[in-house]
């Protein structure tokens, strides 16, 4: 305890010590090293026990809080982005080689609604930003999750929105 009590006195950081042994279960380590990522989106930091020498590291990721989502009957849910990722996978129908074009989407989309909506988010809002995403350059999964997403009821419904994106497309 003594070792610790000097530690935290050179460090002037209990946070920092406070982490439990996955070997032993000692409460206390210490860093002994610490990366940032070139993003500077996470740090690792390498550690070892101060009861049995166990190393073992840490990473500290940064998180975001999001707003509440506000659904079209008013009804308040939590967000949740991998929704979004879902109903693009399901838009490109699992199309080949398509992950990191949906992570860009996602990505793109989360921080539209951070910087716009920061509290509450209306759900036609986040699904107009992804069309907003697909409309041009991927105009077949655009039509198929605005089938979905806007309650496409018929046939003409979907031959209207066909129609229009045709006029938009560039030529
Ligand atoms: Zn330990």
């Amino acid at each position: 305890m003594c070792e610790i009590l000097t530690l935290i006195k050179d460090l002037g950081c209990v946070s920092c010590l406070l982490m439990k042994c996955p070997k032993c279960g000692h409460l206390y380590s210490k860093v002994t090293d610490t990366r940032i990522t070139a993003d500077a989106t996470s740090i690792r930091r390498r550690r070892v026990c101060l009861k049995c020498d166990h190393r073992f590291f840490t990473n500290e990721i940064s998180c975001v809080e999001y707003p509440i989502v506000i659904k079209r009957d008013n009804r308040k849910e939590e967000f949740d982005g991998e929704k979004i990722r879902a109903g693009l996978m399901k838009a490109f129908k699992k199309r080949s080689g398509i992950k990191e074009k949906v992570n860009d989407i996602v990505s793109g989309v989360l921080a539209e609604i951070i910087s716009k909506y920061p509290e509450k988010v209306p759900s036609e809002k986040i699904g107009d930003m992804i069309m907003d995403r697909l409309r041009n350059s991927e105009p077949v999964a655009y039509l198929r999750f605005a089938s979905v997403y806007k309650n496409f009821e018929t046939a003409k419904d979907f031959a209207l929105e066909f129609e229009q994106l045709l006029l938009d497309l560039p030529k």
